[in-house]
């Protein structure tokens, strides 16, 4: 079977055996770009607001999830927040065992409708609750790159 050939019918599809080479570029969007850019130049956190579901998105989106209207009302909110949920990652993106597991966290920013992913440090896992307050830990600004990994994590907001 080539790459050419056509199917017509999904009874007629059969496996192919080996590897295509696949290469992906992420891009952030327009939301996640301000939101990056924002974080990097001056430590703070956007979300977009929509007034209509009273949702602030963070991280932000150009359209809200729940009605589809397009959101330009931009707002500050806050580097701390509440944990919402945590588990313990043995993995990394890469499909390779961590040396030492990482927690990471869903996290909501205050003034925001919903969760930041990001990683959780300073904490013993048994000290854990929903509920806790947690604060963003950023790169000193001339390390920040604009991106997610500016954020170094998140840690308890007493420590
Ligand atoms: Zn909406």
């Amino acid at each position: 079977m080539s790459l050419r050939e056509r199917v017509n019918q999904p009874k007629d599809t059969r496996p192919w055996y080996g590897e295509l080479p696949v290469e992906s570029l992420y891009t952030v969007g327009i939301a996640g770009e301000k939101f990056l850019r924002t974080l990097k130049e001056k430590g703070q956190f956007l979300g977009t607001k929509c007034d209509r579901c009273r949702q602030v998105y963070v991280p932000p989106k150009i359209y809200c999830e729940r009605c589809l209207a397009k959101l330009d009302d931009w707002v500050k909110v806050g580097s701390c927040g509440t944990l919402e949920s945590w588990t313990m990652v043995h993995v990394g993106l890469d499909g390779q065992k961590l040396k030492k597991p990482e927690l990471v966290a869903l996290v909501k920013l205050d003034g925001a409708s919903t969760c930041i992913v990001h990683k959780l440090a300073g904490i013993p896992v048994e000290e854990l609750h929903i509920g806790m307050r947690v604060c963003a830990v950023l790169k000193p600004k001339t390390k920040r790159e604009g991106a997610i990994t500016d954020i170094l994590h998140f840690k308890p907001a007493d420590r």
